[in-house]
């Protein structure tokens, strides 16, 4: 396949569809849903009525069947608007619809992923415990099997949608003794008898999102409902992760846009010393840096959509897309706030929420230490993938639904 740096007339005109829906139904309304930490469930009806709720799931599976970048694309364009409903796609397509199309048998697919794809059941993922977050292996819930089914007991914290979504991917001991391959990935109805939820209060961002706690009293799961198989757990969590990560890493590209339009505008309006603050070579110097990071980050991203869309690994570029982009996004944030001066310390601009948005994908789905290591481990060769059981299937470009 050559190289290609262009975008197809598709995704042109999926990523004008976004935009136009993020300024016009996400812009006016966000600093007010920030302010009160309000999460509006329309949002998510109205992507389903785009057909953004499963942009790269096959048609086949109730999704559009576009590419990955298409998937990138989404996400750029939403985090634009706000980090909270790029977390959410994260989570739904990212982290869940795509474990089920790697992972799950074709009943599953059919029962669960067709109706996320659609839009009509919201999914997400339950791996982060009060006691385990980058250490996953020390994670407490166990999945004791009884009979026809498996019974779950436990607690998961920091959640995103947690009291929104229908399903869950769920990860659990099946045999604490076989360390990290005795863990195993369920998923989970909302509805299962035991299942409750709790909104986390008093977040430093992505406050017009929804964020929690999960709580597991004898949820009787059905063995049908074991995604992969039993021990299979810890590799499907981290695929999800390859999937997840490129999702962050697409976000933080549209965070940065996000940074530099505001910026670039400000630099227009405010005047000191008798010339506009973009004449002086210190404010450039962030203006330059931010653009350096939009770049060099979407470069990054577009690879990792380029080997998914042929079906190859990308554990080692979506981790490294992912930590890149993100601090680059925390960086852009920073300066944007410096840009404005007194002014950015203020809501009355956009940028403050960008800042404290930009903290949170910095600590999720790896932090900057663990990335930072995942490198290292690679190029030190202390670190290889071992061939996965299922791979996420490469993008079949004669199923486009347009
Ligand atoms: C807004 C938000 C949404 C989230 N959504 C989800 C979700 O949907 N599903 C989910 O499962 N989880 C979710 N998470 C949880 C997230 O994935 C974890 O917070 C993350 O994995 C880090 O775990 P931790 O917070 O327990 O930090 P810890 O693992 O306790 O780390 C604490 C600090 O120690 C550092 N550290 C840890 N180990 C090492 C090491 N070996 N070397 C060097 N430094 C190290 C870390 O980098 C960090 O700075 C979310 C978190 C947030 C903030």
């Amino acid at each position: 396949m050559m190289m290609n740096f262009d975008f197809t007339p598709e995704q042109e005109m999926l990523r004008s569809t976004v935009r136009k829906f993020v300024d016009k139904e996400i812009m006016p309304y966000i600093k007010e849903w920030d302010e009160r930490g309000y999460f509006d469930p329309n949002i998510f009806k109205r992507l389903a009525e785009l057909n953004l709720m499963g942009v790269c799931i096959p048609e086949e599976y109730g999704g559009m069947g576009m590419d990955y970048n298409s998937l990138a694309i989404v996400c750029e364009e939403l985090e634009r608007g706000d980090t909270a409903f790029r977390t959410a796609v994260s989570v739904h397509t990212g982290l869940n619809s795509l474990t089920l199309l790697q992972w799950g048998t074709e009943e599953q697919k059919q029962k669960y992923l067709v109706p996320q794809a659609k839009g009509e059941k919201i999914g997400a993922f339950g791996l982060t415990e009060p006691n385990a977050g980058s250490d996953v292996a020390s994670i407490s819930t166990t999945a004791v099997r009884d009979g026809d089914y498996y019974i779950l007991n436990g607690q998961k914290t920091w959640i995103s949608l947690c009291d929104i979504a229908d399903h869950f991917i769920v990860f659990a001991y099946t045999d604490k003794s076989k360390k990290h391959r005795g863990i195993s990935a369920f998923i989970v109805e909302r509805t299962m008898p035991g299942f409750s939820s709790k909104a986390i209060k008093g977040k430093l961002g992505i406050r017009a999102g929804n964020t929690g706690e999960l709580f597991f009293d004898n949820v009787r799961v059905p063995k049908e409902n074991l995604l992969g198989k039993e021990g299979e757990g810890f590799k499907i969590a981290m695929s999800a992760l390859d999937n997840g990560r490129f999702t962050v890493a697409a976000g933080a590209v549209g965070l940065i846009m996000a940074c530099l339009e505001a910026s670039v505008k400000y630099c227009h309006e405010r005047k000191t010393f008798g010339k506009e603050i973009g004449r002086h070579q210190l404010v450039q110097q962030m203006i330059a840096r931010m653009e350096a990071g939009l770049q060099i980050s979407r470069l990054l991203v577009y690879k990792v959509g380029f080997l998914k869309n042929q079906g190859r690994r990308t554990t080692r570029e979506a981790s490294l897309a992912k930590w890149i982009a993100c601090d680059f996004a925390n960086q852009a944030a920073d300066d944007a706030v410096q840009i404005h001066g007194a002014y950015g310390y203020s809501n009355e601009y956009p940028v403050e929420r960008y800042l404290r948005n930009s903290k949170a994908p910095v600590i999720y789905e790896g932090t900057r230490e663990i990335h930072t290591i995942i490198q290292a481990e690679y190029v030190l060769g202390y670190r290889q993938d071992k061939p996965l059981r299922k791979m996420l299937p490469p993008w079949n470009p004669d199923s486009v639904k347009l």
